[in-house]
């Protein structure tokens, strides 16, 4: 939460408080612009902008959600350049993390509200449920008004996790409350969607440090997301991906194709129509993801994927939206990957496949 002793601090003095060198802040530059998927020419621009950073107030809002995506962002297992770039941003008001409870939140909230106006984010995680405004409330307050009454004087919303984005869980058929993403109902402000369920954590800080670094969002893609994170299918950056090619499937847990690391695509792996960065970023500090660990993608930064059929069937293809995204018709079987896979390539040819895990040891391994 924020730290009223290091509020005026730029982000250049916030780092080298906690140690890093001039040469380990040009490090973290590095790594920041490998994270925002800039070309390294960018660097001296971003350590110039970042150097005079400022902490930004974040409101983060926790609607119908189940907290994984602050799980996601805060269970990090040692210090990450995501961790230094949340830690810098003024946490204002967030109900797992923050130590006040009752009228002392609230008034918290206020005060960032005030204070801070037409400067602060809000982070919205959960949707938002419609059908009765008892469904979910804090502090006594529905979570339409509190979204709406929050929203008016920030500068953007980032909806994080499917449920914010999309609808999510709650959303699913036969969606008993109403559920609505957050940009459903906001209409008049920037909002970013980042997607996952959860969301991949060096995406959500990707978008604090664009922020940091322009004060503004980064290009989004048609469904509101940042394109340098879900310009590409995993399909397209599946290392799985020649087997593929060549037909080699894995048809159980554990065949011969599985033991050999050929395509999931038959056990009901959706990477041919998913977006997201998993095959680049990898999760837990760039240890592994979902595929690498011998199970197929269930689709979970796309809209609607609960719906989308049995996560282990490979022809219960998400269709309507899905088939929109890859710019197809009627579309099944291993067709669609191949043609959304060789769309996707000609189309997004210039997006982003440079994400690097950078940890704070490797800052200070050149100081
Ligand atoms: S179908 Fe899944 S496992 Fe196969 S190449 Fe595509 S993303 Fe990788
Ligand atoms: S591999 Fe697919 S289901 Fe798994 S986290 Fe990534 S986008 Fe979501």
């Amino acid at each position: 939460m924020a730290d009223s002793k290091t509020e005026t601090k730029t982000l250049g003095e916030s780092l080298r408080q906690q140690g890093v060198s001039r040469r380990g802040f040009l490090k973290f530059c590095t790594a920041t612009a490998s994270m925002m998927a800039l070309p390294p020419a960018m660097v001296p621009a971003i350590a110039e902008a970042l150097e005079k950073a400022r902490r930004p107030s974040v409101i983060w809002l926790s609607f119908q959600e189940c907290t994984g995506c602050t799980e996601s962002l805060t269970r990090a297992h040692a210090p990450t350049i995501e961790n230094l770039i949340f830690n810098h941003i003024s946490l204002d008001y967030h109900h797992t993390l923050q130590a006040a409870a009752g009228e002392g939140a609230e008034a918290a909230r206020e005060a960032a509200m005030h204070e801070n106006h037409g400067k602060y984010i809000v982070v919205v995680d959960g949707s938002i449920p419609l059908k009765d405004p008892g469904f979910s409330t804090i502090a006594g307050i529905s979570n339409l008004d509190m979204l709406k009454e929050t929203v008016a004087g920030a500068a953007a919303v980032i909806a994080v996790g499917s449920c914010a984005a999309f609808g999510g869980l709650p959303h699913a058929s036969p969606n008993p409350t109403g559920a609505v993403s957050v940009s459903e109902i906001i209409k008049d402000k920037p909002v970013v969607n980042v997607s996952g369920c959860p969301p991949i954590p060096t995406v959500i800080t990707g978008v604090l440090a664009h922020f940091l670094t322009f004060g503004g969002l980064p290009e989004l893609d048609d469904l509101g997301r940042p394109k340098v994170f879900y310009g590409q299918s995993i399909h397209d950056r599946c290392y799985r991906r020649p087997f593929y090619d060549k037909g080699l499937f894995a048809e159980t847990f554990d065949d011969e194709g599985a033991r050999k690391g050929w395509c999931l695509y038959r056990m009901g792996c959706k990477g041919p129509m998913t977006y997201n960065a998993c095959a680049t970023t990898k999760w837990n500090q760039g240890t592994s993801w979902p595929v690498e660990s011998g199970h197929g993608c269930l689709g979970c930064s796309e809209p609607d994927f609960w719906d989308g059929g049995g996560f282990y069937n490979a022809i219960s293809i998400p269709d309507g939206d899905i088939a929109r995204n890859i710019g197809l018709g009627a579309v099944a079987g291993v067709a669609v990957g191949a043609a959304a896979g060789m769309l996707n390539r000609n189309a997004k040819a210039d997006a982003v496949s440079r994400h690097e895990t950078v940890t704070v040891d490797d800052l200070e391994k050149t100081s």
